[in-house]
């Protein structure tokens, strides 16, 4: 059965819908995205994704076509007509199709903003077997771009970089830069060592996750030690546990970066006891 999308204000069964040759997403990755999760057929976290993505338009100066209660709508609207339980909404919106290739922004008040979503329905993301086995990383350099604090859809060197991860036999890769872990290919990057939880700090050097701002706050309301700061490949190496956060992965335990075992190389104990906080706090707030 094919799945009803949306684009540009109408539902569409997927092979119908359409964009233009000429959309700059296509052309010239100029466009965002957010995913959003959805659990017992609800959106989790919908306004933290809403006001992220709100931020990613307004730094690269592009024009909401929809406004965040229409997205809701539109959201709400895709997981009943598609009767997604638990999966996620992918959201993109492109600078739009002005007719004609070129690098200078088209006029806002005739070009507007490409608006494309769809459902992928994941039964069984939450209760992940994965996630009580734990996955492996590699380390490989990050050479993307100055502002990955903007949710862009150039996503074609973390996309390598899961290939690498790949190649090695591991499950995905953390990205060094001058030693120290950004973050993952495609979430934000966390250890453990000595019962405090370390995570690189807020910057336009990594993404600001809106797992990270939940599982961080739940992780001080649990009386927990944080500390938002770099950490080295190696601090990585030595900790007691390890583990990511995204909005389709939740919490995940990461067991081994590149050749090192991490902790006793089983999901520890603060990962594994944030995923149950997170899924059982965000599943409360579901809307
Ligand atoms: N970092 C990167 C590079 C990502 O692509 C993602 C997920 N899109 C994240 C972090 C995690 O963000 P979130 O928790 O909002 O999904």
């Amino acid at each position: 059965m094919s799945r009803i999308v949306y684009v540009n204000g109408e539902y569409l069964p997927e092979e119908e819908a359409k964009v233009s040759i000429f959309d700059r997403g296509f052309l010239m990755a100029d466009g965002v995205y957010e995913v959003t999760s959805v659990l017992g057929g609800k959106l989790i976290d919908f306004e933290g994704h809403a006001k992220r993505l709100e931020r990613s338009l307004t730094e690269l100066d592009m024009t909401a076509p929809v406004t965040s209660e229409e997205l809701l709508e539109i959201h709400r609207e895709l997981v009943k007509r598609n009767a997604v339980d638990e999966g996620m909404i992918y959201l993109q919106i492109t600078r739009g199709a002005p007719g004609d290739r070129d690098f200078v922004f088209p006029d806002p008040e005739t070009t507007t903003g490409t608006v494309v979503l769809f459902t992928q329905s994941k039964p069984g993301l939450a209760d992940n077997p994965v996630a009580k086995k734990g996955i492996s990383v590699i380390s490989i350099e990050d050479i993307r771009w100055g502002r990955r604090d903007i949710k862009t859809v150039q996503l074609l060197y973390p996309s390598m970089g899961k290939m690498m991860a790949k190649k090695a036999g591991a499950d995905d890769a953390w990205m060094v830069e001058d030693g120290m872990v950004t973050e993952g290919t495609s979430n934000n990057a966390y250890i453990v060592k000595g019962g405090k939880i370390v995570t690189r700090n807020l910057g336009n050097e990594i993404l600001h996750g809106i797992t990270r701002a939940a599982v961080l706050r739940f992780a001080r309301e649990a009386q927990m030690q944080v500390e938002e700061r770099a950490f080295t490949l190696e601090e990585a190496k030595q900790a007691d546990e390890a583990f990511i956060t995204s909005a389709s992965t939740f919490v995940m335990p990461v067991v081994k970066i590149d050749e090192a075992t991490i902790g006793t190389g089983t999901p520890g104990p603060i990962a594994t006891r944030l995923r149950e906080v997170y899924l059982e706090e965000s599943l409360k707030a579901a809307i």
